[in-house]
């Protein structure tokens, strides 16, 4: 049995209490290695590391730490189909998936790659009579992010790549389901020359976490997870005087008008709602067909293309088209949210439990329709392989149910019309729009935009923000007077 080790000042270490969990194959259902549960003492034993780090890496010249990325870059590139493999392994997801997890996290590195225009501050000579501006960004410190299990890739690599293209350490804490692939990220970057210590990975689960948001020697915490975690990270950063980044939860509408484009309209809606077995925080978990002809077309359409998927041990089989859930509790929790949707006033459309294998921790793909706003199914993180069918009469009325939602991070509209694009764009409560677009998540050049339960702070993952996030901004005003220089006659 495996037992994957912290990674400390570039050494692998064993916690000090040996406590562990059982990290599965989700396809089988097989634990294929086990991970300490650390705590405080293993935090401290980072912070110190990463501290020590800081002192040289943050004010290295922004080229050197910049041709480290350049390294790694490469070194994904060419570990690229391991990695994602080795996604697919602990996390479940298909091979595409694991591939297109792992190609958006080295989209951030690319990003990154470009830290010394990024981190570029703005000047503006005279602008008082001999005085001049010049504005710079300069690191944090220590930096830690939390992550959650659905991108064992890409969810870290919004955060450290960045914080560490800035000048800062960093300290991460992978989901205790997932923290293979973390392991393999941090080496590839050791090999790439990045120095010891400057990335640390501390596995585990509350406790870790807790210990990181309080610790005095950390100045900014990143956190993507559950909207429930999110708050109690961001209250607990911001009460020891962090700054914090804080995604959560979501829930995603699917909106299709008459007019849209049956074939392009379907894939984008299956990818959608059951890519990653629905265990997305863009996933696209309700359907709303304008019109009861839309619906009711939708619902044949999507029923028959579930009845056609390919569900299948994503470690054995590299053409499956879904996988499994994480683990046996995602399982039951979904299984008995699906059990219970005729109680709340729901219909069964199809349901693909008799489908999966019997092996591993899967659910069958799902469609509920006649789905009422106000009840759980509709407002509530499913998380899992199944899409919710909610009919309203018009746009207007289809707005205005989604904006109910307490969350706020994706929605789309599928049209041929301009003027109910726009409408749309213009009239939704949320920060990621796709127009005629399965899953709008921004790319690395753009911030991760989620507003309302969504996210928790004020500087977003990736992009821009995140150059902003891990830096602070410092103003010097410089008054050098030419009439001293005459006075002393030189
Ligand atoms: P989670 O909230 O259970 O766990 C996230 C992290 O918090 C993990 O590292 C975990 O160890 C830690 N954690 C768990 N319980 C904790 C506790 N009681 N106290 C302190 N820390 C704790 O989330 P998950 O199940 O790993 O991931 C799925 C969730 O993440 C979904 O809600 C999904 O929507 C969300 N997510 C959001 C985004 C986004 O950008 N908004 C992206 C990916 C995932």
């Amino acid at each position: 049995m495996t037992t994957i080790p912290n990674l400390i000042a570039g050494l692998s270490v064993a916690p000090a209490a040996a406590v562990y969990a059982d990290v599965f194959n989700p396809s089988r259902g097989e634990v294929i290695a086990r991970v300490p549960l650390s705590g405080a003492t293993e935090v401290e034993a980072a912070v110190q590391a990463a501290r020590k780090a800081f002192a040289t890496w943050g004010t290295m010249p922004v080229t050197k730490r910049a041709s480290v990325l350049f390294r790694y870059k490469q070194l994904l590139d060419q570990n690229f189909d391991a990695l994602a493999r080795l996604v697919t392994r602990e996390n479940g997801k298909t091979l595409d998936e694991a591939r297109g997890d792992v190609r958006r996290g080295i989209e951030v590195v690319d990003f990154a790659c470009g830290i010394a225009h990024l981190q570029k501050g703005e000047s503006l000579p005279q602008v008082a009579e001999q005085i001049d501006a010049v504005t710079m960004r300069e690191p944090l410190g220590v930096c830690a992010g939390i992550a959650p299990f659905n991108f064992p890739a890409m969810v870290p690599m919004w955060m450290f790549p960045i914080a560490i293209a800035c000048g800062n350490a960093f300290i991460l804490k992978p989901s205790e389901k997932v923290p293979l692939t973390a392991n393999r990220l941090a080496e590839l970057f050791a090999e790439a020359g990045l120095p010891e210590g400057v990335f640390n990975v501390v596995h585990g689960g509350r406790e870790v976490v807790d210990a990181l948001c309080i610790h005095p020697g950390i100045a900014a915490i990143s956190f993507v997870g559950s909207s429930r975690i999110a708050k109690h990270v961001y209250s607990l950063g911001c009460a020891h005087g962090k700054r914090v980044q804080a995604a959560g939860g979501a829930k995603n509408v699917l909106l299709v008008m008459p007019d849209a484009e049956p074939e392009a309209t379907l894939r984008a809606i299956l990818g959608s709602a059951f890519g990653c077995a629905g265990q997305r925080c863009m996933a696209g978990s309700v359907l709303m067909g304008v019109g009861a002809k839309t619906a009711d077309e939708w619902r044949e359409r999507v029923g028959g293309a579930l009845a056609r998927m390919k569900i299948d041990d994503t470690s054995a089989n590299d053409s499956a088209e879904m996988g499994p859930v994480i683990d046996g509790a995602a399982q039951s929790r979904i299984a008995q949210t699906i059990g219970s949707a005729a109680a709340v006033g729901a219909e069964i459309a199809y349901n693909g439990a008799a489908r999966v294998p019997t092996k591993g921790f899967f659910v069958g793909p799902t469609l509920l329709d006649h789905v009422t706003p106000t009840s759980g199914l509709f407002q509530d993180e499913i998380f899992g392989p199944v899409l919710s069918m909610v009919r309203p009469k018009s746009l207007d009325e289809a707005i205005a149910t989604m904006n109910s939602l307490g969350y706020g991070n994706g929605a789309t509209l599928f049209s041929a019309s301009g003027a109910a694009a726009r409408q749309f764009t213009r009239e939704i409560q949320c920060g990621m729009l796709g127009i005629n677009i399965g899953v709008p998540a921004p790319m690395a050049l753009f911030s991760f935009s989620g507003w309302n339960d969504s996210f928790f702070g004020d500087l977003h993952v990736q992009g821009i923000e995140g150059v902003m996030f891990y830096t602070r901004q410092k103003v010097v005003l410089s008054r050098w007077d030419k009439d001293y220089v005459r006075s002393q006659g030189w």
